[in-house]
């Protein structure tokens, strides 16, 4: 018995040895772990992990515009052969990518309190032209620096589509690389995914996506017009259907600067009815959201920038007043 005894003993203090010994590993793991958490915040390693989890995102901050690129998110990085840039003369500031992560670029003009802006190439490369006609209004106005006037402020986006454009000059370039058709995928009243096409572009698939605002290209345009104050604005196009005023029904400062540029380009005003219902345009949702006068404007052809009338045109953009 008094050998059971002892022997029982035994391992009731190997048992509550082995205890002691997990408990004192489990200490020092914690008291590990907390000196490194400190070592780590005082490095300030955690405001500069990309996947910063003290970051305060708005629930909703995926689906609004913003200025701010997602933190995690990098872009691959395209070759500077797909931007236009001057030799002498602005860099573009890079307000937004494309769904490829092709950099949407803005030149400015000017830096007076009036301020103006021409976007092309919404339509991509199937309308590869009003990105030569943009290409060419900077080219001229850096030489010409007086075409601005010291109180106002020229914006151009060279090019809205780059994916579009990229991919062909045709038909195929039209839409974005979810197959968005960009100028029907603005917030206006009117979005709608999906339209009557009697009198509409027809010649490949196409949606005015997933929502009102849902691909990048719209938003980083969104999200410029938001941050200023834009007295008047052209969306060019191609081709030939005329000038269209922004607004449903067309609002009177729209159609007054579409009157206006119709008399010095002669492109048609009021413009061809084709008999085509255009919704979630760029004019629209412009002259919703607090820009003074909006048009799209059509060049007259799928090949000419038709440069002379469109300079003129620049003059009656640059002196509107809405
Ligand atoms: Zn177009």
């Amino acid at each position: 018995m008094a050998r059971r005894k002892k022997g029982s003993h035994g391992w009731v203090y190997f048992l509550w040895g082995m205890n002691g010994i997990v408990i004192v590993g489990l200490l020092s793991a914690f008291a590990f772990y907390v000196t490194n958490q400190r070592t780590f915040a005082a490095n300030g390693s955690v405001e500069t992990s990309p996947f910063n989890p003290t970051r305060e995102l708005p629930p909703t901050s995926y689906f609004l515009p913003t200025l701010t690129p997602n933190p995690n998110y990098t872009p691959p990085v395209f070759e500077t052969s797909t931007a236009f840039i001057l030799e002498n003369g602005p860099r573009p500031t890079i307000i937004g990518f494309s769904l490829a992560g092709r950099p949407i670029e803005l030149y400015t003009f000017g830096a007076g309190e009036r301020e103006y802006l021409i976007v092309a190439g919404i339509h991509g490369g199937y309308e590869w032209n009003t990105i030569a006609l943009a290409n060419e209004l900077i080219t001229h106005i850096n030489e010409h620096p007086e075409v601005i006037a010291t109180d106002a402020t020229l914006y151009i986006i060279r090019n809205m589509n780059p994916d579009g454009e990229a991919r062909a000059h045709g038909v195929d370039g039209r839409v974005n690389n979810n197959g968005v058709d960009l100028n029907r995928n603005f917030p206006a009243e009117n979005w709608t995914a999906e339209w009557d096409r009697d009198g509409c572009w027809i010649y490949r698939p196409t949606t005015g996506g997933l929502y009102a605002g849902s691909e990048p290209e719209t938003r980083t345009v969104m999200s410029f017009i938001k941050a200023h104050k834009i007295e008047a604005m052209i969306s060019y196009h191609s081709a030939a259907l005329g000038v269209f005023p922004g607004g449903v029904p067309w609002e009177e400062p729209s159609k007054r600067l579409a009157k206006a540029l119709s008399k010095v380009t002669r492109y048609p005003y009021p413009p061809f009815d084709t008999g085509c219902e255009y919704t979630g345009t760029l004019a629209d949702w412009a002259v919703e959201n607090g820009v003074g006068a909006a048009v799209d404007m059509e060049l007259r052809t799928h090949s000419n920038t038709d440069f002379d009338e469109n300079l003129k045109a620049l003059k009656v953009l640059l002196s509107f007043m809405p």
